[in-house]
């Protein structure tokens, strides 16, 4: 796991958490792979074997990793008491089947919908719709890094069922891997960049999708790909995911001020010209909305433009968070203002 906030070596951390150091309370989280939980490093639970330890900076990332907090020293609970409220909607969302808990199912519990939500997001600060989808799409997303086929990775694990990561995979990208050779593929791959998670999603005709993992809609976008393109998604390698992690790299790094790797968006004509001219935007410029729909010879439209901006499927590559406002201030982005602005940060930084 890569990360913003760079983690000591492995090895301190793992003495750290075998001798329950308290001094590292905070700044790494333990993943035991072998029980799909993760822990503070002063956890009272059994020490687990180092070659089943990985680990992650922020809670965030544990989940997006597919890990679930440990019910013993609740790495996710500051110190606070747990509300009942929230410690409930929590484990619903570990017993539903489908991963997904609906109001119908909060009132079924005896739980006021509205009162749960608000409780949960000022306990975590994230809301209970964001907590769902960063564990849907962590556990879809557990093995899908190293390209191997899901069967293979299903036999070097011995911990889960097949039939448990099948189902969870199926839930985020519809189709179980399951005979999956025979229709048309679209190859997931999941990227580390230091602002998070990403999922790729190529083919032989280009880059399809390039998000963060939790953004809103993404399981939406998923939905909309698999029937435009009449195609599964499997995990898998393929040469443009490769290329793809390796500008991300140099992009972050600073050494990259353009993507080159090739693109096949999904979208309407009007949709794939205002896409055409967000990659016009030179990478430490943005411009505004009414700009853009100057540009491209709609002056009355930038809510038009702002629209098909908002359904761009490739972060970064067609950088539509060098779109901003008028007065220069940010707004909508659906990856997080916070990610706009850190994007926009490093891009002035490194602009020639
Ligand atoms: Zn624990």
């Amino acid at each position: 796991m890569t990360s913003a906030s760079p983690l000591p070596t492995r090895r301190t951390m793992y003495r750290a958490l075998s001798r329950r150091d308290a001094a590292y309370e905070g700044v790494f989280y333990t993943c035991v792979k072998t029980t799909g939980i993760f822990c503070r490093p002063t956890c009272k639970a059994k020490r687990p074997k180092p070659e089943n330890v990985d680990f992650a900076p922020t809670v965030t990332e544990a989940l997006h990793a597919g890990f679930r907090p440990c019910r013993m020293c609740r790495p996710m609970d500051a110190g606070k008491p747990v509300p009942s409220l929230v410690e409930k909607l929590r484990r619903a969302a570990e017993d539903a089947a489908d991963g997904r808990v609906t109001d119908k199912d909060l009132i079924a519990m005896g739980v006021e919908p509205t009162t749960a939500r608000r409780q949960f997001k000022s306990y975590h600060g994230m809301t209970f719709h964001a907590y769902q989808r960063a564990r849907r799409m962590g556990l879809a997303l557990r093995d899908v890094k190293s390209g191997k086929p899901v069967i293979e990775v299903q036999l070097d694990r011995g911990y889960e069922s097949t039939s448990g990561f099948r189902e969870a995979f199926a839930r985020v990208f519809g189709a179980p891997p399951r005979g999956a050779k025979d229709a048309a593929c679209l190859l997931a791959r999941r990227i580390e960049t230091p602002l998070g998670t990403m999922l790729a999603l190529a083919d032989d005709q280009g880059l399809r999708l390039l998000e963060f993992v939790d953004r809103r809609g993404l399981e939406r976008e998923l939905v909309m790909l698999r029937r435009r393109l009449k195609c599964v998604i499997v995990p898998g390698n393929h040469a443009l995911l490769d290329e793809t992690a390796r500008q991300l790299s140099e992009y972050f790094a600073g050494s990259r001020p353009v993507f080159d790797v090739k693109l096949a968006p999904v979208g309407s004509d009007f949709q794939q010209r205002v896409w055409n001219e967000l990659r016009r935007i030179p990478s430490g410029r943005t411009r505004s909305y009414a700009e853009m729909a100057k540009r491209l010879g709609i002056p009355q439209g930038p809510r038009a433009v702002g629209r098909a901006n908002g359904s761009n499927m490739l972060a970064l590559v067609i950088p539509c968070h060098r779109v901003i406002n008028a007065d220069g201030s940010l707004n909508g982005y659906a990856g997080g203002l916070w990610r706009k602005q850190r994007l926009i940060e490093h891009e002035q930084k490194h602009a020639k």
